[in-house]
């Protein structure tokens, strides 16, 4: 059983094992739901997390977010999310939700350590943390890889009196300074924030969308019927497993999502100003594509994410920090497993309605190469998502 929960508040340092079976990186929902299935199967683990506070990841994005999931969506096993199912809920409840499950299921989360290295020792894996190394037979990076805002090189050219502030620093409008306002990118959080913003500023959105999904996510018909399918399609069609799936995913892996919740008849009404691509700065302003240099008070950058992976110190990185994995094994470190990626087995799971079911996938092949505590029966256990049965059983 895993020990109760000890939420290193900041008040007391954090006292981790020198050594344990399993360490778990990341308490969001990618480390908890992984160390619900652990703590199921009786492994021994601990989850480490930066933030201080569990649910800091949701928090702390910008205050007018809403999920684009609804609440029947949200629910990570052995815990249901409060609230009508159809209900978009904003993400201080994703937040408050996180921090539940982690004190409901007791999950031994210390809080306020970060990971700064993982090596190899032997046949075990080093984890060198802010409090201190732990070593582990199994380590699960358990995250989303989209951990450090990224930003075009020449966004350091632009004027230092330009207020410039990307979605994820970005809270809500007051932040902002009197003026027009660029937003860059044209995705979701692109689209989001151009939105909010041109209530109160004259503002401009740079770059093309991806498309947008043909319905409006609030309408009864889709939060009651259109969404099951999207959640269907996402789950179980769009998955490593079929062909379809397979072909899509470097696309869907590579290319923003299609605007979710903002349409562009939406951005037009509102007096979002479409402008082409930013190629630079020309003496401190945007430069776009056409040759024009806009006059701005503000740039948004709503331009994403890299992995934020550097501090993993073994081989198992490919082209722009992305980890090479199959569904979450990584086949040359025996030990290592990833939950949380994009597309990491379908559409879904990144997001908290899939990343349960890959949490359990690699918990189960985590346990089958554990070795079996003496005079323990060989138990087997339903095939599920193609897995053999673990030799500890669950419960
Ligand atoms: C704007 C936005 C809106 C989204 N909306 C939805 C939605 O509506 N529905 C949905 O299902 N999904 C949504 N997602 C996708 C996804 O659900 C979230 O990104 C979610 O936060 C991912 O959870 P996670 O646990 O995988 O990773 P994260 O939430 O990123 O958590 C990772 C944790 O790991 C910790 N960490 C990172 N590096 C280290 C380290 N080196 N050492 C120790 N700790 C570390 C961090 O502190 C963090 O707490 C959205 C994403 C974004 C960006």
């Amino acid at each position: 059983m895993a020990q109760p929960a000890q939420h290193d508040n900041g008040s007391r340092p954090p006292v981790l094992p020198r050594r344990i079976d399993t360490v778990v990186i990341g308490g969001g929902q990618a480390g908890l739901v992984t160390g619900y299935h652990l703590s199921r199967a009786g492994v021994p683990f601990v989850i480490v997390d930066a933030s201080e506070r569990i649910g800091d990841a949701w928090r702390k994005r910008w205050d007018s977010l809403k999920l684009f999931t609804p609440a029947r969506f949200n629910s990570l096993p052995g815990l249901p999310f409060p609230g009508p199912g159809p209900a978009f809920v904003g993400k201080d409840a994703m937040a408050d939700y996180l921090e539940s499950y982690a004190a409901e299921l007791e999950l031994p989360v210390h809080l306020g350590v970060r990971v700064r290295r993982l090596s190899r020792v032997g046949s075990d894996l080093l984890v060198e943390t802010t409090a201190g190394d732990v070593v582990a037979g199994n380590v699960v990076v358990a995250m989303a890889n989209s951990q450090v805002p990224w930003v075009p090189s020449f966004a350091r050219n632009l004027d230092p009196a330009i207020r410039s502030l990307h979605s994820a620093t970005y809270r809500d409008p007051s932040q902002l300074q009197e003026g027009p306002v660029l937003v860059v990118g044209a995705g979701n959080s692109g689209a989001e924030l151009a939105l909010e913003v041109a209530a109160q500023h004259r503002t401009f959105m740079s770059g093309k969308e991806s498309g947008h999904i043909p319905f409006r996510i609030d309408s009864p018909v889709a939060r009651h019927f259109l969404i099951h399918i999207v959640r269907f399609v996402g789950h179980h069609v769009l998955t490593v497993r079929t062909p379809i799936g397979r072909r899509l995913r470097p696309k869907l892996i590579a290319s923003a999502a299609p605007l979710i919740r903002v349409r562009p008849k939406d951005l037009e009404a509102a007096g979002v100003e479409r402008v082409p691509r930013v190629i630079g700065m020309r003496f401190g302003s945007p430069e776009l594509e056409d040759g024009r240099v806009l006059d701005v008070a503000n740039v948004l950058w709503c331009t994403g994410y890299r992995p934020g992976f550097t501090w993993i110190d073994l081989p198992v990185l490919g082209e722009r920090e992305q980890p090479l994995h199959e569904r979450g094994i990584v086949p040359g470190e025996p030990g290592l497993y990833f939950v949380g990626l994009h597309f990491l087995y379908a559409q879904t799971s990144e997001t908290v309605t899939g990343v349960g079911r890959d949490a359990r996938r690699v918990v189960r092949h985590l346990v089958r190469r554990r070795p079996a505590p003496a005079g323990a029966p060989d138990v087997p256990v339903s095939r599920r998502d193609g897995a053999s049965a673990p030799r500890v059983p669950a419960g």
